[in-house]
């Protein structure tokens, strides 16, 4: 039976990553609802418009499409941004401007249309608080500040994203985290029937292996 799952947890804690490794092993979809809000940043960066600017970041918000393909790309407006919605200055005004509440209603709408039905692996900040609170399977994923900044290094040159020096990223990410945690609507947080995984010390196939554990234990697969 297929089921809903949603991954909730701090920047860089390895969701997405984990995500779309279950969704292959499970044939589900994968929503990363946090290249939604670096969409919204992107777009604002390239009209030059403030991020924390309300009145002018609704316009943008009528302005954008959104695609998240099978393939794991990111369209925004049918242009391919996948990769510049990774650079580090879109990470940080994601994470401003996703306190404003005409974004977050916008973008949890669109989320919840994406879900209509069973079969997804939603990541991000409030999915199982507030996006799809009836997920069969809620996850809190979580690693130590120095752990995921290491993680995202390591990331960043792999990928071929310009990266900034392993302490100034671990300071990035708390900021990041304070920010998202912080804020008045909808901040990050575990929700109450979420199982919580501290993946500091474990592989990327151990939290893998344990969540699909989860899964069949709660019916799905
Ligand atoms: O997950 P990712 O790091 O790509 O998310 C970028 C930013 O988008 C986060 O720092 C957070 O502020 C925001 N976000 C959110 N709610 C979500 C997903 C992401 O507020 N569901």
């Amino acid at each position: 039976m297929k089921i809903n799952i949603a991954i909730d947890g701090p920047s860089a804690a390895g969701k997405s990553t984990i995500a779309d490794l279950l969704c292959e092993k499970l044939g589900y979809i994968h929503i990363d609802t946090g290249a939604m809000y670096r969409c919204v940043a992107y777009m604002a960066y390239k009209k030059g418009i403030d991020v924390t600017d309300e009145e002018k970041i609704k316009t943008v918000l009528k302005d954008i499409e959104i695609e998240l393909t099978p393939q794991g790309k990111v369209l925004l407006n049918q242009e391919d941004v996948t990769e510049e919605i990774r650079k580090n200055h879109i990470s940080m005004n994601a994470s401003t401007v996703s306190k404003l509440s005409c974004v977050r209603t916008d973008m949890v709408d669109r989320q919840r249309k994406m879900a209509l039905s069973k079969g997804y692996i939603m990541d991000g900040r409030d999915i199982g608080t507030v996006v799809l609170p009836d997920a069969e399977v809620k996850i809190f994923l979580t690693a130590s500040a120095s752990a995921r900044a290491k993680r995202r290094y390591l990331q960043n040159i792999e990928k071929n994203i310009p990266t900034k020096s392993l302490d100034e990223l671990e300071q990035e990410i708390a900021q990041r985290d304070y920010q998202d945690s912080t804020r008045q609507i909808s901040p990050l947080k575990q929700a109450q029937d979420a199982i919580l995984i501290d993946s500091s010390e474990l592989s990327i196939q151990e939290v893998v292996d344990q969540i699909y554990q989860i899964v069949l234990e709660k019916g799905g697969c």
